[in-house]
Formats: C-alpha cells, sequence, structure tokens
C-alpha cells in the first residue's frame, strides 16, 4: 500500500505523523511517501526520512496516497489532493461536524484519533493523552518564563524567597503532568478538579487538593463523569467551588487552568473579580483557550496583561514541544494501524471492533458520528 505524509498546513502546526522510527517499520511492508519538509519543525530532516526507507516527494505525492497520516484534518485544498476511498488517520476533531461532512462529501475513509475509548487496549494510541501530557509540562515552561520570581524557595546571602504557590484548575493528564512539572520546580501546589478520584492523584504528586463537597447525590453522581470526562457540573457546586478558588487564587503566583467537557465550551473557573484579586505579576496559563477558555479575559494566541495579571491563552501548547510531541504522536498512529492492518498488511476495516468504530467517522460517503 502507498501510503502518504503530508506536511501540516495550518499556521502554528510544527508536527507531523510519523517519524523516521515509524516510517522504518511501515517501510517494510509498505511504500512510504513523504512530503519534501514534513519533519523539519519537529527536527527531523528528509534525509533521516529517506534513510528510513522513505521516498520524500511532493505534497500531492503525499496526499495521493491510499492511506494518509496527518496530525490535523485536511483543509479543502488538501482535501482535493486526496483520492475517494483513501484512508485518512489523524486528529479530525470529532465534533467539527462541518470538517467531518466534507471528508465524507470527499469520499474519505477518515479516523479520528481523539475519538477513542479510554480503556486499557487504547492506551497506546490514546493520542489525547500523549498531547496533553507534553502541554501541561509546557504550560508550566510558559508560566515560569514570564513569572517574574523563583519558582524554588532560596535562601541566599542577598536574601530569602519563598517558593511560588501554583494553582492547577482541572487534573486530568494535563493537569496532572502540570503539576509534577511545577513540584520539581520547587512551587508549593493546589489543585482542584470535579471527579473524586481525582483528589488522591493529587495528594500521591504532593500537592493539595482543594475539596469542594458534594452536597447531593446529583452533584455526587454528575461528578462521576462518564468514560472518565468530566461532565458539566449543578450551578450550586459550581458556585461554592469559584468561592474556594477566589481565595486560593489570590494567594497563587501562577495558575494553569486545564479543565475541559468534551464537546461543550469549557467551563469559566476564574472569574475577572478572581482577576482582580490575585497578586500583580502572577501568571495565568489557559490551557483550555481552544474550547473558549476557563477564564473570559484570556485571549486566543496572545499574552495578555489584566489587572496586573498575565494571562497566557497560548494554543496547541504540545507544537512547542515539536519533537517529542511528534515521536509521541507517530507510535500512537503507528499502533492504530495495527488495528486497521491485518497480518497480510491488507486494510480491513473491523466495525465490530471497539476503537474502530468509535474513531470511523465517516467512509462510503456516509457520515458515521452521530
Ligand atoms: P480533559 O482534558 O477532558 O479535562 C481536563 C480535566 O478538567 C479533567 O480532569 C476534568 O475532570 C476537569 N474538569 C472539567 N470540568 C471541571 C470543573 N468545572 N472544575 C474543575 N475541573 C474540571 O481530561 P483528560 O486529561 O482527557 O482526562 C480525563 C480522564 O481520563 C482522567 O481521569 C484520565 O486519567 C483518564 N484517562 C484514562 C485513560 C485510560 O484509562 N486508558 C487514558 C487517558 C486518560
Amino acid at each position: 500500500m502507498r501510503i502518504g505524509i503530508p506536511a501540516e498546513t495550518r499556521p502554528g502546526e510544527t508536527r507531523v505523523a510519523a517519524t523516521p522510527e515509524t516510517v522504518k517499520k511501515l517501510a517494510a511492508r509498505h511504500q512510504l511517501v513523504v512530503q519534501a519538509g514534513a519533519g523539519e519543525r519537529s527536527s527531523v530532516p528528509d534525509s533521516a526520512y529517506a534513510a528510513a526507507g522513505a521516498t520524500i516527494g511532493s505534497a500531492a505525492d503525499a496526499l495521493g496516497a491510499d492511506l494518509v497520516l496527518k496530525v490535523r484534518a485536511p483543509d479543502a485544498a488538501e482535501r482535493a489532493q486526496m483520492h475517494a476511498g483513501a484512508v485518512l488517520v489523524g486528529m479530525l476533531n470529532p465534533f467539527d461536524r462541518d470538517t467531518l461532512a466534507a471528508l465524507a462529501d470527499a469520499r474519505l475513509t477518515a479516523f479520528a484519533l481523539e475519538a477513542a475509548p479510554r480503556i486499557t487496549r487504547a492506551q497506546s494510541l490514546d493520542v489525547l493523552s500523549s498531547q496533553a501530557n507534553i502541554a501541561g509540562y509546557k504550560a508550566v515552561m510558559l508560566a515560569a518564563n514570564t513569572y517574574q520570581r523563583f519558582m524554588p524557595m532560596l535562601m541566599t546571602a542577598a536574601g530569602t524567597v519563598k517558593a511560588a504557590r501554583v494553582l492547577i484548575m482541572g487534573v486530568g493528564v494535563a493537569g496532572l503532568q502540570a503539576i509534577a512539572t511545577a513540584k520539581r520546580l520547587g512551587a508549593v501546589i493546589e489543585a482542584s478538579d470535579v471527579r473524586p478520584p481525582v483528589k488522591e492523584q493529587v495528594e500521591s504528586l504532593g500537592a493539595k487538593f482543594i475539596d469542594v463537597p458534594y452536597l447531593t447525590d446529583e452533584e455526587r453522581e454528575i461528578a462521576k463523569g462518564i468514560g472518565g470526562y468530566a461532565r458539566p457540573m449543578p450551578a450550586d457546586w459550581m458556585r461554592r467551588q469559584a468561592e474556594l478558588v477566589h481565595e486560593r487564587a489570590r494567594l497563587a503566583d501562577i495558575i494553569v487552568t486545564t479543565a475541559l467537557i468534551p464537546g461543550r465550551p469549557a467551563p469559566v473557573l476564574i472569574s475577572e473579580e478572581t482577576v482582580k484579586a490575585m497578586k500583580p505579576g502572577s501568571v495565568i496559563v489557559d490551557m483550555a483557550i481552544e474550547q473558549g477558555g476557563n477564564c473570559p479575559l484570556t485571549e486566543l494566541g496572545k499574552t495578555v496583561v489584566k489587572h496586573g495579571v498575565s494571562i497566557i491563552g497560548e494554543p496547541n501548547l504540545a507544537a512547542l514541544v515539536a519533537a517529542d510531541a511528534s515521536q509521541f504522536y507517530a507510535r500512537n498512529v503507528l499502533d492504530f494501524l495495527k488495528l486497521i492492518l491485518d497480518k497480510d498488511d491488507q486494510l480491513v476495516i473491523d466495525r465490530a471492533d471497539e476503537i474502530v468504530a468509535a474513531t470511523l467517522m465517516c467512509m462510503d460517503g456516509e457520515l458515521l458520528r452521530k
């Protein structure tokens, strides 16, 4: 089979869907075409792909393959270079119905890897986790870079500085890595989440959990989430959380917000009132900005200073650690391919397979994502 790896065209997208390591594994049984320069922004030269067994070609060569591996969904110009019946694998955004409808119209067989269920068998192809892990790390790096004080406590002949106080809002994969990274830098950390099991995880990383008690059975039930993901909490719980967060935010030097609810706008967790109450020179990194942000003052793609607080709205943080992000992503893709290629390396789409069924967005012109 011909497998194509085009360069990503979306602004700010530095990642690539295959690395020399994954190309080498695939090139043993398939014909690989990598678009010239596809790996450049992930520090992978064309020569490394060629040495791994790929042919270096044009965008049309890579997009015209039978199986196209991408990071982001192709735009109209890219779709026009793909052929009907081709298989597309990428982070296609399962909630973007317009794009999925366009892929169906182009008669592509498209898999959105973000839609894989959070089950043990899918762990090695879990792109949300592999990329959120990197993004959580980078969020703390960006915060430390903007923050004009030390993160660790320091006692020097010239004086003593206190450890930075870091507040993490939303402790999924990104939040856990943000806690671990801030801890390594010597910060004192508090964290909040809606889901009950998170408390133990937060404490095991040496951070303090901000407990917002569940007062009703309804709150307790909703807080459990679905499939590991959060659901929108009742207004009363959100109000109580906001009050507690307001108090903790006043003491914080850095806040990293990561709270997401799949397919919905991100919940507002840091109000303008709370930002006003924060210390001058504090920093907020709003990792939820692509879903509208956890703070209403965050601006997409910008760092703004509001009420003396720097608010970082950098989207796509994983792309700022492009080499490792691509390496993890490419491995996720390779693991996914094992589900749709049989032992003779023929394409087999087994819709009885839970992971295949969940990730398959369209086939034969039909939009399958409901
Ligand atoms: P996510 O990116 O969807 O959301 C980030 C966090 O925000 C979540 O922890 C969520 O509970 C939290 N959140 C939502 N609303 C909030 C609010 N109002 N206040 C505070 N926090 C709020 O989450 P994720 O990183 O994708 O992880 C979701 C879960 O799935 C985690 O428990 C993770 O460990 C689990 N997971 C399981 C597997 C597996 O079993 N294979 C793989 C990956 C992740």
